[in-house]
């Protein structure tokens, strides 16, 4: 088989394609693998718009232009902690696309379809259909649309397997009897209300992986759809957005100790309320920051731990300063990152690589955790579930069996949250309970501004 000049081209935008996904992989080189990325698929794009006869060029002209118009302002404008639900939209129009492209061609084609292609027609169908109300749901659970907490009823399980099953069997008559085009539809039907079933019955605190695998299950209907339009270059960027997908998905379940049976069928999510009403009674103490100043003044080693609301108060820089402050002073500081900490994977690490903490600093949870026994001060910004011991002490917790840092055991420990509010995953934290807490109420970015100004305070 002799390559076109055509498959040059496909085989320059793979390998943008292969080298973005390993540059992205690294918080120092995922600004290129970002632009790598744009290239393969501008590349990619224009590539094939000319290679092929196309006979509506106003259509696809007015499509791309209202992409653009449409993608722009929401790639701009959306705030780092919207982007789990902006890519579970992204995930929603891909799935479509790719099963309105299908349903096209088995029209296009009908009844002369051999048994591979329907095949391969029918899944990709179904995988798109499916994708695309699961990625809706997920969108609308993350943006509060819909309540977070999973749809619980009996025969949940069997009702939702059993509306898999019959678009499979259908797919199956469908594959050996391709001219009976009424059942396409059904089909269609049966896939796009399986799709909202399963994530229906997921839990919030589960979404981020959900996302992955629906991720994946976009990729590989792309790649199906590559076969049906014998375009290598599709089928090729389909099966490495499949595994991407899948690989994120296998690392966010072990970083949460679940497995994927867990995750999509587990009831994850449903909050233990009497146990939450029973807590909401106790009082806790609440300092000020010149409280804090003073045990820092004494500290010697310092350990911050971000979490989302770090993120939601833009509190990176202000955090990085006292960092320093307190480096400055001697005292060893280091970074503790939760897996999960945030809204989406690597949430922390990009914040606080944009407000230039050395990537040194950043220690992830397996190596932090046995030095928190040895720690003066653990100082929690904007972080609640990934601290919380429910996830080891309480069975009967959404939370229960995700691995969380170890902060109690840090001398003092010090949270700096708005109120008592309870974290994602809607569990009260024992901690801010405890003796050795301190709690500090505002904003993180206010308070640790305060704080700063306090300790330098201190110092004169
Ligand atoms: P979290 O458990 O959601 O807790 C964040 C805390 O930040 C809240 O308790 C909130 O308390 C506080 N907060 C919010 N805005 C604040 C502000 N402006 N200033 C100060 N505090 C503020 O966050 P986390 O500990 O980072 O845990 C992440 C959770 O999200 C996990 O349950 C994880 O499974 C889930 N999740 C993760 C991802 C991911 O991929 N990383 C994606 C989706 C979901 P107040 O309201 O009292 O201030």
């Amino acid at each position: 088989m002799s390559l076109q000049p055509l498959d040059y081209i496909y085989i320059l935008s793979l390998f943008l394609f292969a080298v973005s996904l390993k540059m992205m992989s690294e918080v120092r080189s995922s600004r290129f693998g970002n632009v790598a990325a744009i290239a393969g698929m501008v590349i990619a794009v224009t590539s094939t718009y000319f290679a092929f006869p196309v006979q509506r060029t106003d259509l696809l002209t007015g499509a791309v232009v209202a992409g653009i118009v449409v993608g722009t302002p929401i790639g701009l404008k959306v705030p780092m902690t919207a982007v789990p639900q902006r890519t579970a939209m992204s995930h929603a129009f891909g799935s479509l696309a790719v099963a309105l492209v299908g349903v096209a061609e088995y029209y296009n084609r009908a009844p002369s379809v051999d048994i591979f292609t329907m095949s391969v027609l029918s899944s990709e169908i179904i995988l798109g259909f499916l994708t695309f109300t699961g990625s809706c749901v997920a969108f609308s659970k993350l943006q509060g649309i819909i309540p977070g907490r999973p749809l619980v009823y009996a025969g949940r399980n069997v009702s939702s397997l059993a509306t898999l099953g019959a678009a499979a069997a259908l797919a199956a008559y469908l594959t050996l009897n391709p001219g009976q085009e009424f059942i396409v539809p059904i089909m269609s039907m049966l896939a796009l209300l399986f799709g909202l079933l399963l994530v229906m019955g997921i839990g919030g605190a589960d979404m981020p992986t959900v996302i992955a695998i629906l991720n994946s299950y976009a990729g590989i209907s792309a790649a199906a759809l590559g076969f049906i339009l014998d375009n290598r270059l599709l089928i090729v960027a389909g099966a490495l957005d499949g595994s991407s997908g899948f690989i994120l998905a296998v690392i966010m379940s072990r970083a949460m100790n679940r497995s994927f049976a867990n995750v999509l069928f587990g009831n994850v999510g449903v909050a233990a309320k009497a146990r939450i009403d029973v807590e909401e009674k106790r009082v806790v103490q609440a300092y000020t920051v010149d409280d804090v100043a003073t045990v820092l003044d004494g500290s010697r080693s310092v350990v911050i731990v971000p979490g989302y609301g770090m993120a939601v108060a833009q509190a990176q820089f202000v955090v990085k300063e006292l960092a320093d402050i307190l480096q400055q002073r001697g005292a060893d500081v280091k970074y503790a990152i939760h897996p999960v900490a945030g809204r989406m994977p690597g949430h922390m690490n990009v914040l606080l690589a944009e407000a230039g903490v050395p990537y040194d600093q950043l220690w992830e949870m397996d190596r932090i955790n046995p030095l928190f026994a040895e720690t003066d001060v653990a100082i929690v910004v904007g972080a609640n579930d990934v601290t919380n011991p429910a996830a080891r002490t309480r069975p009967d917790s959404p939370l229960y069996g995700m691995p969380v840092l170890d902060v109690e055991k840090a001398r003092t420990v010090v949270f700096i949250k708005r109120s008592m509010a309870p974290g994602f995953s809607g569990v009260e934290n024992e901690l801010f309970y405890m003796d050795k807490t301190m709690m500090v109420f505002g904003d993180a970015k206010k308070v640790l501004t305060e704080l700063v100004a306090a300790v330098n305070k201190s110092r004169q």
